[in-house]
């Protein structure tokens, strides 16, 4: 059964932590783990979470893209979960935009990534997927990807004058759209 796991935040240990492979796709723990991402990530308003955030150092998210008023044009997409992912390539073209995080509540940064990507994972039924990413979709793999890493999206942020509370962005970003 899903359940919805508790989130870690900034200064937890284990968002520092470099995650394990996932050796067998088809394990209980692991596909329990898939299970109840989704339902925290759909619980928590997200459109994407890394097993670490959890609490759990597994190589492995949950890709969860849908239209928000940032992204009016997002992809609608049902919450796909990414096991051993890796970006195989990137675009030179890199774009900045605003990023939060569920294990960093209250923030948002602006956060420089590449364009597109191309990318390689496991699905939850085992098989290997190799697909392009771009824009909306591209920036959320890279950001729970760096989870992976135990990078956040703060460690990328290029000035602290490039930080803002999460009500400046309301006021300031949400409303001009
Ligand atoms: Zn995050």
């Amino acid at each position: 059964m899903s359940e919805i796991l508790q989130i870690s935040q900034l200064g937890n240990p284990v968002l520092r932590r470099r995650s394990q492979v996932v050796e067998n796709v088809k394990d209980d723990r692991i596909q329990q783990l898939i299970d109840s991402l989704i339902a925290t990530v759909k619980h928590a308003h997200g459109v994407g979470i890394a097993a670490p955030q959890t609490a759990k150092s597994d190589r492995l998210f949950i890709v969860a893209s849908r239209p928000n008023l940032r992204y009016p044009n997002a992809p609608q997409m049902e919450p796909t979960a990414m096991i051993n992912p890796r970006i195989m390539a990137r675009s030179t073209e890199t774009a900045k935009d605003w990023e939060g995080c569920l294990s960093v509540p209250g923030i948002r940064g602006l956060v420089p990534r590449s364009r597109a990507i191309e990318i390689e994972y496991t699905s939850k039924d085992g098989k290997i997927h190799r697909q392009e990413l771009t824009d909306f979709v591209a920036r959320i793999f890279q950001h729970e990807y760096d989870h992976l890493e135990g990078i956040i999206f703060l460690d990328r942020v290029e000035s602290t004058e490039e930080l803002m509370s999460e009500d400046e962005y309301q006021k300031q970003i949400v409303n001009l759209l």
